[in-house]
Parts: structure tokens; C-alpha cells; sequence
């Protein structure tokens, strides 16, 4: 079997929280606390969770902006989990990250065609004629005119400012791009047109992607595999459509539930869930979802649940498909 682009075991990122005069470390931040995932190689693994359950931390992490707490992060086999900032810079080159909001990770002083230049300076790709004749072919990649070259961020609009993120992303031919939340702060229209940019360069160039959302439906399109994240844990995983077709998990069944259909007539089983993810700085005991789970039950106050493997590729950690597992 070939060895995944990507594997990850039992990472964890706990931000130290400082109180008290002394500034003291007295709690942490538990924003990644445990996860276990791999990318294949030409594949999209979504990774999916609210607002403030770890997975631009943990995106993060796997690009190694964030130095791991524990855990492993092996990338085309070498462990670089714990590398210094002199050794990482040959392997940046393989993963690159495209940020969720364009505006603010595009230097609103330089042109697009230094922002473009600018990693393949850093990486030494090249002498100067031959940087400028890639960012022509990286404008040209991403759908946008030449004259670009000589413009700033501001000038641009936001799905724009996206392609300019891509082409940056792409500048030195990486092997997987952590996608996160590329679409988020763009309208309906313009994200599927941003979807299937990611959708032609991944066809073209055999990149794996490690896709970030809050949303499943932005997922449901463009990944192979999803993975559901849950206050720093990956509390289910599998192939998309079984994930889509036959979730386990309550938390995965209601944000499925969430994606709107359009069809007036189609009615919905809805379980609601109530309240806010709990901050990862106190979570709470047993199962960390039972306070908004609507079919906890005694085990999941106490225990937490393991991962129970359903088929060969679905996972869940859930004491209700344990339970029925062992029946
Ligand atoms: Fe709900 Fe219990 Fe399953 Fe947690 S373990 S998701 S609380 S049923």
C-alpha cells in the first residue's frame, strides 16, 4: 500500500494561558488535543468544525507555523514534528497554506508581482527573469490578466484576492496545500468559482489538500474523505459519502441537518443542538460534547468514548455506536 503524503498521530497543541501578577502559567489551551489523521497522495481530506474547535490550529500545526506540544507529524515519510525553522524551510517549499481571508494575508504595500516573487526569492527559484516569467505563468494558472503584476491587493476584489492567495500557493509547485476556510469570506457565487480553481490545480498537478471549513456543504464538493472536529479531537471520520449517507456521530448528523436543501417539500429530522462549543481551556469531563448532546446518556458524563472503527474507513468515537457495536 502506498504510505500516505501525510500522517498525523496523537498531536497536541496546548497554548499555555499566563495569570496572575507573575504571569504565570496556570492553565492551557488544549486547541488540539489528541488527533490522528492522514492525506493521501492526490487526495482532499475536509476537515470540518465550528468556530473555535482547533482546526486552523491544527492546519497550523501540520505547516509547522505552531510548534506541536506532542504527537508526530510525518510528511512523505520524514518526522518533522519537531525541526528546526533552518530545517523546515527546504519542506515549506511541499506544503504551502492558503489563508481564509486574502485581504489580510496579502501585503497591502507590495504589488502582486513581488508578493508573487517573493517565495520563489525566498527559496532561490531561479534568477530574475526566470522568477518573473513563473509569476506570469502563476497569473495565467489562476485566470488573471497580466496587468495584475503592477497592481496592489486593494484594487482587487475579494475572489480576486483569492487567486492572488493560489497562485502564492502554488509558486513552488507544493505537494499538499492546507486550505483553510479559502472560501469563507467570499459570496455564494464566487466560491464555487474559487472550488473549482482548487478542483482544475488539483487535477492538474496531483496536490493533496487538507481542505479546512466551518461548513460541510462547502466540503461535500471538493473532498475524498472528511473528517469531523470536535473541541481539538477528530470524533469521526470516513470516506465523504458515507459520511454524507450514514453518519454516527449526533454532532456530524447535525451539521448535515444544517445544509439547507432546496426542495420546499423536503422535510428534515432535526436534532437540535443547543449552545456553544465549551472552551477548550476548561472541556468538560466524559464524552467533551454531551452539555449539546440531545441523546447523551450515563456513560458519556464519565468516560470518554474510544474510537470505535465501523468499516475500514469510518471511524467514530461515540459510546452509542460502541454500545451497538458490542450488540
Ligand atoms: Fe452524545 Fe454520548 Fe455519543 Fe458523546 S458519547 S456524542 S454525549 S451519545
Amino acid at each position: 500500500m502506498t504510505q500516505p503524503l501525510l500522517t498525523v498521530d496523537n498531536l497536541k497543541l496546548h497554548f499555555p494561558v499566563k495569570s496572575g501578577l507573575l504571569r504565570r502559567t496556570a492553565l492551557y489551551n488544549r486547541a488540539v488535543d489528541g488527533v490522528t489523521l492522514h492525506v493521501k497522495r492526490g487526495e482532499t481530506l475536509g476537515l470540518v468544525g465550528e468556530s473555535g474547535c482547533g482546526k486552523t490550529s491544527l492546519g497550523r500545526c501540520i505547516a509547522r507555523l505552531y510548534k506541536p506540544t506532542s504527537g508526530q507529524i510525518h510528511f512523505d515519510g520524514q518526522d518533522i514534528s519537531h525541526l528546526t525553522h533552518k530545517a523546515m524551510l527546504p519542506i515549506r517549499q511541499d506544503i504551502q497554506m492558503i489563508f481564509q481571508d486574502p485581504m489580510e494575508s496579502l501585503n497591502a504595500r507590495h504589488t502582486i508581482g513581488d508578493i508573487l516573487e517573493e517565495p520563489l526569492i525566498i527559496h532561490r527559484a531561479g534568477e530574475y527573469a526566470v522568477r518573473q516569467q513563473r509569476v506570469r505563468a502563476l497569473l495565467d494558472i489562476v485566470g488573471l490578466p497580466m496587468r495584475s503584476i503592477s497592481r496592489y491587493p486593494f484594487e482587487f476584489s475579494g475572489g480576486q484576492r483569492q487567486r492572488i492567495g493560489i497562485a502564492r500557493a502554488i509558486a513552488l509547485n507544493p505537494r499538499l496545500i492546507i486550505c483553510d476556510e479559502p472560501v469563507s469570506a467570499l459570496d455564494v457565487s464566487i466560491q464555487s468559482q474559487i472550488l473549482n480553481l482548487l478542483i482544475e490545480l488539483q487535477k492538474e498537478y496531483g496536490l493533496s489538500y487538507l481542505f479546512i471549513a466551518h461548513d460541510l456543504a462547502v466540503v461535500k464538493h471538493v473532498s475524498d474523505r472528511i473528517a469531523i472536529m470536535y473541541l481539538g479531537k477528530i470524533i469521526e471520520e470516513g470516506p465523504s459519502q458515507l459520511i454524507y449517507s450514514q453518519a454516527r456521530h449526533p454532532y456530524t448528523q447535525s451539521l448535515i441537518n444544517a445544509i439547507p436543501v432546496p426542495d420546499p417539500h423536503h422535510k428534515r429530522q432535526r436534532e437540535i443542538i443547543v449552545g456553544d462549543v465549551p472552551s477548550p481551556i476548561h472541556p468538560p469531563g466524559g464524552c467533551s460534547f454531551h452539555p449539546r448532546c440531545p441523546r447523551q446518556f450515563t456513560p458519556c458524563l464519565a468516560k470518554q468514548p474510544a474510537q470505535v472503527t465501523l468499516s475500514e474507513q469510518h471511524k467514530v468515537s461515540c459510546h452509542l455506536s460502541a454500545s451497538h457495536d458490542a450488540s
